[in-house]
């Protein structure tokens, strides 16, 4: 029962696993709440809106505490998975615990380029939340998927081309991990008038 070993080595570290994510996430968290506040300014100017910078703060330090303790939990119920290749190969050629420590310690599980992919994923989920955020309190009915780099996948072309959305809808494709693209909201009625302005030539100076 090559399976059920497995499972107890990884019982076995469970704790060793928990601790490392959750220092993990405790270093990610001032990158999520950094984010978070940078882009809810955006989207309020952007919508025109007023935020009080203390009602922002604890905001975006109440998404990042919350989004932190997500993340542990998600990576501590993901990681086992990547570990267990290296556990069976451990069983089957009988390593000794030193020899498996340092292999889990050199996995990609642990790896410097899985963290830096993770931090880019939450700063970008951090950023999409604070224009939700900002987007529902603003009564945005518009929403429209930006993308901020050349080198944007298939994925991530397709949402950008369904162009706006309703706010409430879905994109063609969800976000992937490592996208560094922004959802961005805008009031269509707001889009109308501009747009009636830029037709009749009349701007806010005939108006006047
Ligand atoms: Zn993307």
């Amino acid at each position: 029962m090559p399976k059920r070993r497995t499972d107890r080595v990884l019982e076995g570290l469970d704790a060793a696993i928990h601790e490392s994510f959750g220092a993990l996430a405790n270093e990610i968290r001032p990158h999520m709440e950094r984010a978070f506040r940078a882009r809810a300014k955006e989207q309020a100017a952007a919508l025109g809106m007023r935020v009080d910078p203390e009602r922002l703060d604890q905001l975006a330090s109440g998404y990042s505490e919350l989004r932190a303790k997500e993340l542990e939990k998600q990576l501590r119920d993901n990681t086992p998975h990547l570990l267990e290749p290296i556990i069976e190969t451990a069983l089957a050629e009988h390593w000794d615990d030193a020899r498996l420590e340092s292999e889990i310690a050199d996995s990609r599980a642990f790896g410097l380029s899985r963290a830096i992919t993770i931090d880019r994923t939450e700063t970008t989920i951090s950023r999409q939340a604070a224009s939700e955020a900002v987007g529902q309190a603003a009564e945005a009915d518009e929403k429209s998927w930006t993308i901020n780099f050349d080198d944007a996948c298939e994925l991530c072309q397709e949402n950008a081309a369904a162009s706006w959305i309703e706010a409430s809808g879905d994109f063609p494709n969800e976000m992937h991990t490592g996208c560094r693209c922004d959802v961005i909201y805008r009031m269509s009625a707001d889009e109308d008038e501009r747009k009636g302005e830029e037709e009749t030539g009349e701007g806010d100076e005939a108006e006047a």
